[in-house]
């Protein structure tokens, strides 16, 4: 701990996370913040231009209304989410997001984002909501737009830093505490008003890929449950904690599989051959209503296809062949028209992984996979938490203000916590934002909390003594280490503490065997979940034994922690819904059926900093009126 600076930095708005939350938050604060005078700072734990889940770039904007053009309405893309998520979702939050999301695509396009167009200059659409992009460098623009903005109106940026813990000054967020994972440096950040958009969480369950393999996943691995962790430190309610997203991809790179379905029309089949969403139709019916509508649920689709791998008929494919040849078929009496199709949707082929998934590409490479000659194997990953995505959880936040809901309690976006936002993956019941979406949301948080600041922000008071308690907690893996290393031959084992890395199989095995992971099939029940959160109340005692012995490991000993948060919260609404309501993302083998009668509401939960007490309840589902 000796020869850790503490370095204080007041502000009047604090930004964590520099993702496209973030990245939108920081645009539109810079722009309120010039006109009233205040400071705006920005912190993320890595290097904003390839930070968070777009940091490899992305084929297609996945949220694009296009109201201005008369495609769309708003009220439509409410009932899309609606449905897609069988029936629970913050339709204000879709509202507020899906009537301005499409300026912020113009505002992409605008910096530089090249959006694919036809040939009367109308945007490529890769289904109705999606429009195509050469995605390559999409987070390196949008982070260009946010530094120029935050550099524009005189803001700091901070880059390297690890937020772990919030500042309070009891029910108000005055701050956040982190370290710098470069320098020896502990960071106290004073603010009037911060927004949390620190993204989702990913390796909380075991993933498929271990060993040599460890650490692919389809969501990035920088993500760690940082947002959930923060805003249940500050006390603030949640919601949809048990809704985990589980995509679908190619198995293995878990390259994505958007184009296949939506621009190539590609089938998905078993081993043997059938097309489960057609043989498998009759289960919808159990679903019902949402099983009977369109588009069908993701989460529906998904367990179509695990009916198939249950009953042995695994592996999945994508009939990525049969797709191609289909749409070059239009063109098989010109022999050389015919060619040059096939050329271009081979290269499109490719072109989708090179934008956004670039070791997708290297294992079809390697396994000589020519996507026009032969099928390529799809299977469910493990379960995320992106609540910005075909997930939902996150903090419970408060509705626009010009919407008549029992959803307000403060300004937009601020959760149940005085002066915290939440925006991205950090705010929940608001699914299918993606990355557009997720900007836009942040823009708009952005705006009310420098609306807080400007009503109501008074200085922070912030508890020194309380700051130095949090640094020495943060800080003790590296004691434990220098204290004990010398004890035993081996610096990884040892009596006195466990190294990060052990700590999370520990974790995963848990979360994996009790609370439906890939080994459990998705499955688990009130007596998995109860023996899990036994497990998981060993697994917390042994938190503050974990060893550090650098500053990466003292960074993955955090991560650790607050996955270990995340999971515990979804272990315990997991248990509180007595249903099973989306099968495909997890299944309560003792409760298998959906019960709309008692269930169809949000199931929040609140960690309580006095107590320590964690506190559940139901919130009723408002729908917008005649949507
Ligand atoms: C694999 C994948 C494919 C996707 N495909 C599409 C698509 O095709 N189209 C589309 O529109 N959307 C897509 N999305 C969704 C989109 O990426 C997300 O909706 C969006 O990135 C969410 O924004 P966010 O700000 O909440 O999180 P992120 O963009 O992930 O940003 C989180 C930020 O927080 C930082 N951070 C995390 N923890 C800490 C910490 N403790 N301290 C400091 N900083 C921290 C991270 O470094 C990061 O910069 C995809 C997502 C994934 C995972």
């Amino acid at each position: 701990m000796a020869n850790f600076e503490t370095v204080e930095v007041s502000t009047d708005l604090l930004i964590l996370g520099g993702g496209f939350s973030g990245c939108g938050a920081a645009t539109e604060a810079a722009y309120w913040a010039k006109k009233n005078n205040l400071k705006v700072t920005l912190v993320d734990k890595a290097a904003l231009d390839r930070s968070g889940a777009v940091a490899m770039g992305l084929s297609a904007i996945n949220q694009y209304v296009g109201i201005g053009d008369g495609d769309n309405t708003a009220e439509e893309y409410v009932q899309y989410v609606r449905q897609d998520l069988m029936g629970i979702s913050r339709e204000d939050l879709v509202y507020n997001i899906a009537r301005h999301v499409d300026g912020t695509v113009h505002l992409f396009e605008k910096w530089g984002l090249k959006i694919w167009k036809d040939e009367n200059g109308k945007y490529v659409h890769e289904g109705r909501w999606q429009l195509m992009i050469n995605g390559e460098s999409y987070k390196i623009l949008i982070a260009e737009a946010a530094k120029n903005a935050i550099a524009d109106a005189g803001g700091e940026i901070f880059e390297r830093v690890f937020i772990v813990d919030p500042l309070m000054d009891g029910n108000k967020c005055v701050g956040a505490v982190g370290f710098s994972t470069r320098e020896n440096k502990f960071y106290v950040f004073k603010a009037k008003a911060v927004i949390v958009g620190l993204g989702g969480a990913v390796h909380v369950f075991r993933p498929r890929s271990v060993g040599e393999g460890f650490g692919r996943s389809w969501y990035p691995p920088f993500n760690s449950g940082s947002s959930a962790y923060f805003t249940l430190q500050a006390g603030a309610e949640m919601t949809c904690q048990e809704v985990r997203f589980i995509p679908v991809r190619f198995k293995d790179a878990y390259g994505p599989v958007g184009a296949w379905f939506l621009l190539f029309k590609s089938r998905a089949i078993s081993a043997q051959g059938g097309e489960y969403m057609v043989v498998r139709k009759e289960e919808l019916n159990n679903w019902a209503p949402y099983g009977l509508a369109k588009p069908i649920p993701a989460n529906l689709r998904n367990y179509l296809g695990m009916l198939d791998v249950d009953a042995g008929l695994g592996p999945l494919y994508m009939e990525t062949h049969e797709a191609i040849q289909k749409i070059a078929d239009e063109y098989k009496d010109d022999p050389k028209a015919f060619k040059k199709k096939m050329k271009e949707l081979e290269s499109e082929a490719w072109e989708d992984f090179l934008d956004m998934t670039i070791s997708q590409a290297i294992l079809w490479a390697s396994m000589n996979v020519y996507p026009e000659q032969k099928h390529s194997e799809i299977a469910a990953c493990e379960p995320y938490f992106i609540g910005s995505h075909s997930g939902a959880s996150g903090a419970w936040v408060s509705g626009p203000e010009d919407l008549d809901t029992p959803y307000k309690w403060g300004y937009a976006n601020m959760t149940t916590a005085d002066g915290l936002f939440a925006v991205g993956d950090a705010s929940g019941a608001s699914s299918h934002k993606f990355s557009s979406g997720s900007h836009t949301e942040g823009r708009i948080a952005a705006k009310a909390a420098v609306k807080y600041i400007v009503e109501k922000g008074a200085e922070p008071k912030v508890d020194m003594a309380k700051v130095e308690e949090l640094k020495a907690k943060i800080l003790t893996p590296f004691e434990l280490v220098e204290k004990n290393q010398n004890e035993f031959t081996d610096v990884e084992v040892n009596t006195h503490y466990i190294m990060p890395r052990q700590f999370l199989h520990r974790l995963q095995k848990i979360m994996d065997e009790y609370a439906g992971g890939v080994t459990s099939a998705f499955k688990t029940s009130k007596s998995l979940l109860e023996r899990g959160l036994e497990l998981m109340a060993m697994l917390k005692d042994d938190s503050d034994k974990q060893g550090a012995r650098d500053l990466h490991e003292l960074m993955r000993v955090w991560e650790n922690n607050q996955r270990m948060w995340i999971a515990e919260s979804h272990i315990r609404t997991m248990l509180f819904r007595e249903e099973t309501r989306w099968p495909g993302y997890y299944f309560r083998a003792d409760t298998p059926k959906m019960d709309e009668q008692n269930w169809h509401c949000f199931a929040n939960c609140r960690w309580n900093p006095a107590s320590g007490e964690w506190e559940m309840m139901k919130r009723d589902v408002w729908n917008i009126p005649g949507v």
